[in-house]
């Protein structure tokens, strides 16, 4: 079993390349879009929840800083749906996870 955190970084990698590919049309990953993978992935490491976190879209903590929020949030906006056929087991767990509020109170 994976751990959720890793899980979750592999579909922010997955959904920013797929992104990248068909919205800057590059062969490989562009610089831009490297470096919000790793501060994806760095923001997840630091995630005060743990692997208990919440998907970050229920998250109550905004831990992105503006810029990145905005970029991710254009990307998920995109890649969200498209995820379905790429990746249909980890885009639907990812989306059925439950917001913490409501986590919390049962
Ligand atoms: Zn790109």
């Amino acid at each position: 079993m994976i751990g959720k955190r890793s899980e979750e970084k592999q579909i922010v990698t997955l959904m920013i390349e797929l992104y990248c590919r068909k919205n800057h049309r590059r062969e490989i990953i562009c610089s831009d879009c490297e470096e919000l993978i790793d501060y994806a992935a760095t923001r997840l490491d630091k995630c005060m929840f743990g692997d208990e976190k919440p998907a970050c879209k229920h998250c109550l903590v905004h831990c992105y800083k503006p810029v990145m929020r905005e970029k991710i949030r254009e990307i998920m906006r995109w890649a969200g749906p498209r995820m379905i056929f790429y990746r249909p087991g980890a885009a639907v767990r990812h989306m059925l996870s439950k917001p913490l509020r409501k986590r919390m109170r049962t």
